[in-house]
């Protein structure tokens, strides 16, 4: 079938390029040519008997072993209260893809959810977070892959690589499978200028979806994208969700000011001067609000050593509170990453396909 895959019959010892084509892993022993650190994954990956699973049977131990310690996050560590705003987004996600994955005995027939979902918008909205935020809730596994690293770091085996995710995530339920930049591995553009490897890498993950689509598995698969309007149809209807993150609200930005300043304990700005803020910072992005509180508290910083003070003798205790001015001086640098006739593209996009308008 499309998902087997050729075994040597020759045992090849360099242990690069073989799978596992016996069904338990030969214990303890040095005879199966691993190096130890990819016996330890293959180990935590197997039942308790030393069974592999079938889904890992036919894929090459050192690609298991990447996805295990590269793709695989122990602990995204972002929680629901993290992301500032998009109160309508995180409701929608909590019922289509929270719910069922805590309560998969309900959710089933009728009320069985996709198991795609899309998150689009413009960059530095939240996505990343929202699909981290997930895994935390649902006490998913989490994996993290970038679409463009496939295509670009994997050429000739991003494929092999597709097949190992989707085999490790089986093995890891739940799992919450997270695919940035989706547009540039399903994307409408092809034919000619397509190259043959990224055309087989996007075959086998559609092949990947359907299967775990139609079975009892709990994956998800959430695709990210900031180009919604690349995506083709096979690709919209797999990930029939289709949620729009866009840039923040007045109030997030207030949140994130907030936040960030809070954490370092360095908010002594007064409510009206944050209102300020926000209104000068209409379309900024949450990662454009990021990078200006940064560059802003760097204000006192920069003051005290223009007035002469040597970095290595400065009191950290000495630093004025970072100040209205600060963020007004930041602003002159860091301007919005995402122009406003970008907007409109997404708006469209949403209305046509997006989940909740
Ligand atoms: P995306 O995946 O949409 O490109 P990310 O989720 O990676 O964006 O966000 C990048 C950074 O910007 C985050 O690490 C966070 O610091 C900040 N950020 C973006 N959106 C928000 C938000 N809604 N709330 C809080 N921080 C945000």
């Amino acid at each position: 079938g499309p998902r087997g895959n050729f075994v040597p019959p020759i045992r090849n010892n360099s242990g690069n390029t073989r799978t596992m084509a016996g069904s338990r892993m030969s214990g303890k022993g040095d005879d199966d040519g691993l190096e130890d650190s990819t016996r330890k994954c293959m180990e935590m990956l197997c039942g308790p008997d030393g069974e592999i699973p079938d889904k890992l049977k036919n894929i090459e131990p050192r690609l298991i072993e990447h996805i295990s310690n590269e793709i695989m996050e122990k602990d995204p560590n972002v929680r629901w209260s993290d992301i500032a705003g998009l109160e309508h987004a995180k409701k929608c996600v909590m019922e289509m893809v929270i719910y069922p994955l805590l309560r998969p005995d309900i959710f089933r027939g009728c009320r069985s959810p996709g198991r795609g979902l899309l998150l689009f918008g413009p960059p530095g909205t939240g996505k990343t977070m929202i699909g981290k935020a997930i895994a935390g809730e649902a006490k998913a596994t989490f994996f993290y892959i970038s679409a463009s690293s496939l295509t670009s770091k994997w050429i000739g085996e991003g494929e092999k690589l597709v097949r190992a995710l989707f085999g490790v995530a089986s093995c890891r339920q739940p799992a919450v499978i997270f695919v940035d930049e989706i547009d540039s591995l399903l994307s409408q553009r092809k034919s000619e200028g397509e190259h043959e490897s990224s055309r087989r890498i996007k075959t086998q993950f559609l092949i990947e979806m359907e299967g775990f689509d139609s079975g009892n598995d709990q994956i998800l698969l959430i695709g990210a994208t900031n180009r919604p309007q690349e995506l083709d149809e096979a690709a919209r209807r797999r990930l029939a969700r289709r949620l729009y993150i866009p840039l923040p609200s007045s109030e997030a930005r207030a949140c994130i000011i907030r936040t960030l300043l809070e954490k370092d304990g360095l908010l002594k700005l007064s409510p009206d001067d944050v209102g300020t803020i926000c209104r000068m910072t209409e379309g900024y992005s949450g990662s454009d609000m990021k990078n200006l509180v940064k560059d802003a508290c760097m204000g006192p910083l920069r003051e005290a050593l223009m007035q002469g003070t040597e970095i290595i003798k400065l009191k950290k205790e000495d630093l004025r509170p970072v100040n209205l001015k600060d963020f007004e001086d930041s602003l002159q640098e860091i301007r919005p990453s995402v122009a406003l006739s970008e907007i409109a593209i997404y708006e469209e996009w949403n209305q046509q396909f997006g989940s909740s308008k």
